[in-house]
């Protein structure tokens, strides 16, 4: 270890991105690749919108200029669109009024979760709260800033918080006290929505405490608490533009919460967080909403038949879905020999050309095209009788 870096990241291991990997042999290259590991959208942008794009970059974007370093734009595209999407689903959309001063911009979700860390528990003020399985940014990016983790389980029935547990490691966690909860809604890998129990014990929490509800998933769940940000000071949304709206390779994120909230993590943003042209595409999309998100009852669709041809195999457990992923775990009881079962299975679904993420016990798999589906419905049923 090279004597000036900091003794505990001696601890750590860097992510490895997708389509990394640290297991098993690299993917025959002759055969195309279904990538059902990340929850990305199977549809790349179309080509009409690229067209708008590529016309933008030749005659729009000068590259010798800094990019717009307050998003005043996109901004004020996806304060309307949070108004907009939010009126068939909140009882009190019609008083709700989302403006630019409610929305911080990210270089993906990532950023702003690590913004949110470095606005709240670092300098040794507070620890944060997890419930897993969960999205495992929170709790690296929390390592990497020496933010300890405090982690409670979920029900394995239903994947519901332990909330007696969560209850107790925030009345007892002290020397940092817990300042931040992260909730996703629906969680990832396990695609649970956040039920009325559990929002309730959120309400509950005193003031002190940020809760964070990551909506990474919101155009597949269609649920958002934004409704709730007017009374609650203490909540913060984060949504992103990597799943639905087919972004991923742009890396925009935003964040919903009240204005000082806000502020305070304009403060701790890199200036030029957000590349030129990854706002000319987020703009593009944004305005494009309805031609972009009409993919979705079609993957939901997709999602549900899945579901429903994986759970006539008894040597799966499966759960329903309010994402456009899905999360299934071997019905046997032997855990040992399922982690072994489950490598397995990975491995020959990844050598026939599927990749699925093996995480907690279970795999999760994104919800691809239809040809993936049914190339991943053969595989899995295939690899599950040898
Ligand atoms: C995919 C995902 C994100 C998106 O992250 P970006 O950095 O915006 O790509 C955020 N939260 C969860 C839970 C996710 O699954």
């Amino acid at each position: 270890m090279l004597p000036f870096i900091r003794s505990d990241l001696a601890k750590l291991t860097a992510y490895t991105p997708h389509p990394g990997g640290t297991s098993g042999e690299p993917v025959q290259s002759d055969i195309a690749i279904d990538r059902l590991d990340t929850n990305e959208s199977p549809f790349d942008l179309p080509n009409e919108l690229k067209e708008k794009l590529v016309w933008t970059y030749q005659q729009v974007i000068e590259n010798n200029r800094y990019p717009d370093g307050g998003h005043a734009a996109l901004k004020s595209a996806i304060a309307e669109y949070v108004n907009e999407s939010a009126v068939s689903l909140v009882a009190q959309a019609s008083s709700l009024s989302i403006t630019p001063a409610n929305i911080s911009i990210g270089n993906g979700s990532d950023e702003l979760i690590r913004s949110i860390l470095i606005a709240t528990c670092l300098r040794g003020e507070g620890s944060i709260l997890v419930a897993v399985p969960t999205f495992s940014m929170y709790g690296i990016l929390a390592e990497t800033l020496g933010i300890p983790v405090v982690k409670v389980d979920r029900h394995e029935n239903n994947f519901e918080i332990d909330l007696e547990a969560a209850q107790k490691a925030i009345e007892q966690t002290q020397n940092p006290p817990i300042r931040v909860v992260f909730v996703v809604h629906p969680n990832s890998p396990t695609a649970n929505a956040l039920t009325p129990k559990e929002l309730d014990w959120l309400r509950s929490l005193p003031e002190q405490i940020l809760i964070v509800i990551d909506e990474a998933y919101f155009e597949f769940s269609k649920t958002t608490l934004v409704g709730e940000l007017q009374q609650r000071p203490n909540w913060i949304l984060l949504r992103t533009l990597s799943k639905a709206f087919r972004l991923a390779a742009h890396r925009v994120g935003y964040s919903i919460a009240h204005p000082e909230l806000i502020a305070a993590l304009e403060k701790v943003r890199l200036p030029y967080n957000l590349p030129t042209f990854s706002q000319a595409a987020a703009l593009v999309a944004i305005t494009h909403r309805q031609l972009l998100l009409a993919s979705i009852p079609q993957i939901l669709a997709e999602r549900d038949e899945l579901i429903n041809s994986l759970t006539e195999n008894s040597a799966l457990k499966i759960w329903s879905s309010s994402a456009n992923f899905i999360y299934l775990r071997l019905t046997d009881s032997d855990n040992n020999l399922n982690e072994q079962k489950l490598s397995h299975l990975v491995q020959q679904l990844k050598a026939q050309g599927t990749l699925v993420r093996h995480i907690s016990g279970g795999l999760r798999i994104t919800v691809g095209s239809s040809e993936e589906n049914k190339r991943t419905l053969q595989r899995l049923q295939a690899a599950l009788n040898n």
